[in-house]
């Protein structure tokens, strides 16, 4: 007890001075950290290996952001011993007591908020109020999944049949593996690392090899709160080294990931199997990719639609999978939704994140460029390129691209790509476009702008994703107010930062007595 109820962390606000020239205070500050190896961190000592990946800034490759040693079989298997080691006095460690590590571990992220925003400026290539608004919402999933946690860990009296008395709570898992992606480094790692901490779990956790120097900051942060060794363990890794290792190991109970479909189904085919010494089912609690569409009515206030959706479609390059990759709209009003879409976006620019005049930044690697540059050229061929910013010709620039003339059945309709590549469609009807919005194998998010209320009734019952919003952008979901996480293609339905989540991390048990 003793907690205020929960608050979301509050944004950046460039209209303080003081905040506007911290970025480019801790950015310089940062730049001078650059470059140091990272070693692994298990059992509370920290591990080096002789196999070092660079992790680089994607918008000037030459600059190395740090060395990171990568973990083999060997550190794999020594992690999961330590986690396994330290996992019956975590579980029995008092819920309360667990949430208390969390609430350190917020206290240490939020003296260090700039400085950890400058980090994936450099990194991953973050505009600045991206970068914070990721930092902050590493801080919301500490303090709710503390309060959560508070909430959850009181036995709960169930049934009142006379003679007898029933206790239902909630114990840990065991060992999880958490497999974090590279464009939320800092939020959703520490979203799924505290999830599975809090409720008694111990920890392996693998972050993307794109943004491991972000990921070793959590050693830090969890070193700061006190966090006995053991409970959280740092094996960065190659994936085609140690991933399927530590996917197949018998002894983790449950694996959180997120990141792309492909790698999502994999791990869910292969967790499936039961290997010797093996003494539990895996849980996976498994977030995938989208394809989402935001629909603009005939109706629809275009001085609220393009700002929008031009944000949703290119914030962070569109490297969110809640990013709108399709725009559907009305015949009635899709020559000037265009019109204006195209003005504005001519009306931005693209370079490096460190420069807050830039809309738009570098995408996170050579390969994400290369697989993004085939998806315009397929889209160039499926439909019209109606706008192609130019980018600099050094670091992973891929031009802001907007697509018309396209249809469902087109590759670049279905397919998620992860970029800055927006498909515009024109519908007939509301009826239609609710239709084509659902018409994707993904279902995690989608946006609606009208000011019909029988039409966003329509789209409440019909327009069937995990995230849902009328008359705003379809990013940058909220702990708390919108718990957020898709379903068909897009994942499992475990909704992070809401109130089921921390569930999908334990297994209820019921003590009966006859008394
Ligand atoms: N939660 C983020 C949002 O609402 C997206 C997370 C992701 O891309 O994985 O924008």
């Amino acid at each position: 007890g003793g907690l205020s109820p929960f608050e979301n962390e509050p944004m950046v606000d460039f209209t303080c001075k003081d905040q506007r020239e911290a970025f480019p205070r801790h950015i310089a500050e940062v730049r001078r950290q650059l470059g140091k190896t990272c070693p692994l961190h298990i059992n509370g000592r920290d591990v080096q290996t002789s196999d070092l990946l660079p992790s680089i800034n994607p918008a000037g490759p030459s600059e190395v952001i740090g060395l990171i040693c990568q973990a083999g079989a060997t550190e794999v298997e020594e992690a999961i011993a330590a986690a396994g080691a330290a996992f019956p006095a975590w579980r029995d460690t008092a819920p309360g007591s667990r949430a208390g590590y969390l609430i350190k571990a917020a206290q240490a992220v939020r003296r260090r908020l700039f400085e950890l925003s400058a980090w994936q400026v450099l990194e991953i290539g973050k505009q600045w109020d991206q970068a914070y608004a990721d930092v902050t919402e590493a801080i919301d999933f500490l303090e709710y999944y503390a309060r959560e946690m508070i909430r959850l860990g009181e036995p709960q009296r169930v049934g009142h049949a006379p003679g007898e008395t029933n206790h239902y709570f909630y114990e840990a898992k065991g060992v999880a593996a958490v497999i974090a992606p590279w464009n939320f480094p800092l939020a959703i790692s520490m979203g799924m690392v505290s999830a599975a901490l809090v409720t008694g779990n111990c920890v392996v956790y693998k972050p993307s090899g794109l943004t491991s120097v972000i990921g070793r900051h959590l050693v830090e942060i969890f070193s700061e709160a006190g966090l006995p060794a053991g409970v959280f363990n740092y094996i960065p890794g190659r994936s085609s080294v140690m991933g399927d290792f530590l996917v197949d190991h018998p002894h983790i109970s449950l694996i959180a990931f997120t990141g792309s479909r492909e790698v999502g189904l994999r791990i869910i085919e292969r967790a499936a199997k039961v290997h010797p010494g093996q003494a539990k089912v895996k849980k996976i609690v498994c977030e995938m990719g989208g394809k989402n569409g935001i629909i603009i009515d005939d109706d629809a206030d275009l001085d609220e639609a393009v700002p929008h959706v031009l944000f949703s479609a290119f914030a962070f390059q569109g490297q969110k999978c809640s990013a709108c990759s399709r725009a559907i709209v009305l015949d009635g009003v899709y020559d000037k939704f265009v019109e204006r879409l195209l003005s504005m976006a001519r009306a931005t620019s693209v370079g490096p994140a460190e420069n807050p005049a830039f809309y738009m930044g570098a995408v996170a690697d050579d390969k994400a460029m290369k697989r993004i540059l085939e998806y315009i050229e397929i889209g160039g061929k499926e439909g019209v390129i109606l706008y192609r910013s130019p980018v600099p010709s050094e670091g992973y620039f891929v031009p802001m691209t907007i697509i018309g003339g396209i249809r469902p059945e087109h590759r670049i309709a279905r397919e998620e790509i992860f970029g800055p590549v927006l498909a515009v469609m024109r519908a007939k009807d509301f009826e239609q476009a609710v239709e084509w919005a659902n018409s994707t194998s993904y279902a995690l998010t989608g946006g609606v702008f009208s000011r019909s209320p029988e039409h966003l009734a329509l789209a409440r019952r019909e327009f069937r994703v995990g995230n849902l919003y009328f008359n705003r952008n379809c990013t940058g979901a909220l702990v708390e107010r919108q718990p957020f996480g898709g379903s068909r293609m897009s994942g499992v339905g475990a909704k992070a930062g809401g109130p089921d989540y921390l569930l999908h991390f334990m297994e209820p048990r019921v003590v009966t007595e006859n008394t």
